[in-house]
């Protein structure tokens, strides 16, 4: 039997599964036994569209549907966790297995803090992620980086480093640091990025860590709660998977690759910040990047923070209706609302017809709210900050200041008790 903190390499033994998986097709055959069992009503996961730069989210009934959301897509940007709000009711009447990212996780349990998902309805298989490149950006990258045609493309995987493809007539790798010194690779919130094995999902399921004859034939799975280990050992039960203990050589570079990409992560985060400027010139730049925004309020309807009926920056009060370029305080409002939990899932960003880097501008602002206040936003289901203030951390944040007013001292951070 499993239980919560297991470490183990998986794979399955259903020939079907096999062929599509990325490793050892634990992911797609634990939603197997998942929806024979009964233990979800469906499956929420991601499967190849038009050709590998269209990742189509599907709901899957049928477990004989399973096999074709098999493999990785790493031109899959998008965001399971707004969608189940949206279409599926929140899951508040059906069992809902996904499949999750490091940022959908996180959007889950923001949801879910504000009643917009019912997570006792979820079971979340996560997957790692080094990080995920836009349809639109591969295709250029491929063509003028790689000197390939992007229709000829039929898989592409990021393995140690490299960006990948195998493309007719042969397969080329570049790495990822060069493609990004060029302008190219992840997106640039996945650059900062350090939600890299989404353990506070029920599974975490991986590359890393899997080595000697498993090296890419095993899933590397963590298992993070009672639920998971549950799963796990039902379809092990069921013969849909096997299991063996994770080689301890393997578990340590796992953790060494976790924590080079940790600080990756806040390299980019320091170039990318530091860029904004400082003190006026920032303001600057803000306003101006975000005086070109048109009001299609497509950044409000992708994030997974933004859950309101109206948005304020629809009320004519604070934002004049029919005027462009648009008055600043339709982005101090996102601000105001949403950088105290902002989970960097880049969607504001890439939605924007304006290309303005929104995600950049929250993010780094959530960064610092995070080093003041200590809310770390998508990992458990602590409240955000303005929906809970404890009057000893309020008494304590004024004494800091070693005055009796919020005027000095504010940007010292809060000690931890
Ligand atoms: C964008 C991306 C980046 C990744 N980077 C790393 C990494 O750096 N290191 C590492 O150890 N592992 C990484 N992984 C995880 C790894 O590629 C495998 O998905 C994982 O190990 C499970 O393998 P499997 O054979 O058990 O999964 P499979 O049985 O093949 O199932 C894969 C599951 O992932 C879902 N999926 C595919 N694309 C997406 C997407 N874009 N968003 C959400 N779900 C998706 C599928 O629908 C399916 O449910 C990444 C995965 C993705 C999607
Ligand atoms: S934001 Fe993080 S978890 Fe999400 S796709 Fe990018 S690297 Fe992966
Ligand atoms: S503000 Fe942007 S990056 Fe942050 S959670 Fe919302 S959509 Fe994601
Ligand atoms: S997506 Fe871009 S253009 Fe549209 S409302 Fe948001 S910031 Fe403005």
């Amino acid at each position: 039997m499993s239980k919560k903190g297991d470490m183990l390499y998986a794979w399955t033994n259903d020939a079907e599964i096999q062929k599509k998986a990325e490793l050892g097709g634990a992911v797609t055959a634990i939603w197997k036994y998942a929806l024979e069992s009964k233990a979800v009503d469906a499956v929420f996961a991601v499967t190849k569209g038009v050709d590998l730069y269209d990742a189509v989210p599907v709901l899957i009934r049928d477990p004989k549907d399973l096999p074709k959301t098999a493999g990785s897509l790493h031109c899959g940007t998008l965001l399971m966790a707004k969608l189940v709000k949206k279409y599926m009711d929140g899951a508040r009447d059906m069992k809902i297995g996904v499949t999750v990212k490091g940022c959908d996780a996180m959007a889950f349990y923001e949801l879910a803090k504000r009643k917009q998902i019912n997570l006792d309805n979820i079971v979340m298989i996560g997957v790692n992620c080094g990080g995920s490149v836009s349809p639109v950006v591969a295709r250029k990258m491929i063509a003028d980086k790689y000197g390939v045609d992007p229709e000829t493309v039929h898989k592409e995987e990021i393995d140690k480093g490299q960006f990948i493809i195998e493309y007719e007539g042969g397969h080329k790798g570049i790495s990822v640091d060069e493609l990004e010194e060029a302008g190219y690779g992840r997106r640039s919130n996945c650059r900062r990025c350090k939600m890299k094995i989404p353990r506070q999902a029920d599974l975490a399921c991986g590359n890393w860590g899997v080595i000697g004859p498993k090296a890419g034939k095993a899933t590397f799975v963590e298992v993070c709660s009672e639920k998971g280990a549950a799963l796990l050992d039902g379809a092990v039960k069921k013969g849909v998977l096997a299991t063996e203990a994770a080689n301890p050589k393997g578990l340590e570079i796992r953790g060494k690759v976790e924590g080079a990409m940790f600080k990756l992560g806040d390299k980019w985060r320091k170039h990318d910040f530091e860029a904004l400027g400082e003190g006026k010139d920032r303001l600057k730049k803000i306003m101006t990047e975000t005086s070109r925004c048109i009001k299609c309020y497509q950044c409000i309807e992708v994030c997974p923070i933004c859950y309101c009926v109206d948005c304020t920056t629809k009320n004519p009060t604070f934002v004049p209706p029919g005027e462009l370029p648009v008055n600043f305080m339709f982005h101090l409002i996102r601000y105001s609302h949403i950088a105290d939990s902002c989970v960097n899932c880049g969607q504001c960003e890439e939605v924007c017809a304006a290309e303005i880097p929104n995600a950049l501008f929250m993010h780094a602002q959530q960064v610092e709210l995070e080093k003041m206040f200590g809310h770390i936003p998508g990992v458990d289901m602590e409240l955000p900050l303005m929906a809970y203030a404890e009057e000893k951390e309020e008494r304590q944040r004024l004494h800091n200041t070693g005055s009796d007013m919020i005027y000095e001292n504010v940007f010292n951070p809060v000690p931890k008790k």
